[in-house]
């Protein structure tokens, strides 16, 4: 069975040395040794400051949401993982959607402007599958209009221009670390705050507005990383380079084939940021052609994944209709194809071959 992705799994003897660790010091959760020094790995690696470590990318971003004190509308994209509209939801917020840009696949900053009304407080894009939104604008328009800017970074760990992160954008980043990213802590987050008074307040948040013993500051909740997470963090994280080096010769042979034989669209890259080989999106022409190409891919035990399907405009559970006819289109159309460093070269020529045979018949 050939999956979209593939969890990397570390070097055993490694995680076993922290798990020994672990035991030897019989903490195994509450800002242990191994999360402080996961956090200042992550920190120094990502090369950003005010790093807070979570128990997963979607309480990431309800606490980001909670620290900044968003209220109100917040403008995001229909074009994302579910948890990105679901969070939002989950806290009270109202989602506003934004049509996407249809090359870049992220949140088009300029139609950001006419969906701002009194009850705005936030902007939410996603830089979907690593690609990076147009940060400068989004971040101009949001301090001009007297917004918050938090981004659903999920997909852009390690994402840099010249060497800077994009996590250093907005007024907060937020990473998800589950299984099937590029890094991973098992399950896990973190949220990267410009401020340190909202690091400082998340801080307290995560574990139940706890200040010190017998003293609780404010409201909070449990979403703490424990130990263990924390160690496979470090193990992943020693293993980045491979990782990186591994989905990046995939990715390109991906890319060279589509660009020699066409039949698809592909993303278009935000120029002058790295790529981190997280996802491999093609773009068919219409749904039928992805439904064609999906299901006999399925009878090759081969699941690629409709990434992402549906828009999330089109939520059941969403009070007001709003439609995003570019984000719909291309939802209906995309397939996130299997990537990750040991995927068997025979497999991905079949893959290619099976979507050129269903892209160049009449
Ligand atoms: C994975 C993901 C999340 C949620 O992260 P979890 O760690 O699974 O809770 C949020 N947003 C996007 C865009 C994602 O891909």
């Amino acid at each position: 069975m050939i999956n979209v992705t593939k969890t990397y799994l570390p070097n055993r003897e490694k995680f076993n040395c922290y798990v020994d660790q672990i035991f030897e010091s019989g903490w195994l959760t509450n800002n242990g040794r191994v999360l402080q020094e996961l956090e200042r790995q992550l920190a120094a690696y990502l090369g950003v400051e005010h790093l807070l470590l979570v128990s997963n990318g979607t309480l990431a971003l309800q606490i980001a949401y909670k620290a900044l004190g968003i209220t109100g509308e917040v403008l995001t994209t229909p074009f994302s993982f579910v948890a990105t509209t679901s969070s939002l939801v989950w806290e009270n917020l109202t989602p506003v959607f934004v049509d996407i840009d249809p090359v870049s696949f992220n949140i088009d900053p300029d139609k950001l402007e006419a969906a701002i009304t009194e009850r705005t407080t936030a902007i939410l894009p996603v830089h979907v599958f690593g690609n990076a939104c147009e940060v400068e604008k989004i971040d101009e328009l949001a301090q001009r209009r007297g917004l918050k800017v938090i981004y659903d970074a999920a997909h852009a760990f390690s994402v840099n221009r010249n060497g800077k992160s994009l996590l250093n954008y907005g007024d907060a980043s937020v990473l998800s670390f589950h299984s099937t990213k590029i890094f991973h802590t098992i399950e896990g987050g973190a949220i990267i705050f410009k401020r340190k008074e909202d690091y400082e307040k998340a801080c307290l948040m995560i574990n139940f507005g706890i200040s010190d013993y017998d003293k609780v500051d404010m409201l909070g909740i449990n979403c703490k990383m424990n130990e263990f997470q924390a160690a496979m963090g470090l193990c992943v994280l020693s293993e980045m380079d491979d990782i990186l080096e591994g989905r990046k010769r995939v990715w390109e042979k991906y890319r060279a084939y589509f660009a020699r034989h066409g039949g698809v669209a592909l993303q278009q890259l935000h120029p002058g940021f790295s790529d981190n080989y997280a996802y491999f999106p093609v773009v068919l022409k219409d749904e039928a052609t992805l439904l064609a190409v999906k299901s006999e891919l399925n009878s090759l035990n081969i699941n690629p994944r409709r990434y992402f399907y549906p828009s999330l405009n089109t939520l059941g559970y969403l009070e007001a209709t709003m439609p995003c006819p570019l984000s719909e289109s291309l939802a209906s159309r995309i397939l996130c194809l299997p990537l990750y460093a040991d995927l068997p070269a025979e497999s991905q020529e079949m893959i290619c071959s099976i979507i050129s045979k269903h892209t160049t018949e009449a």
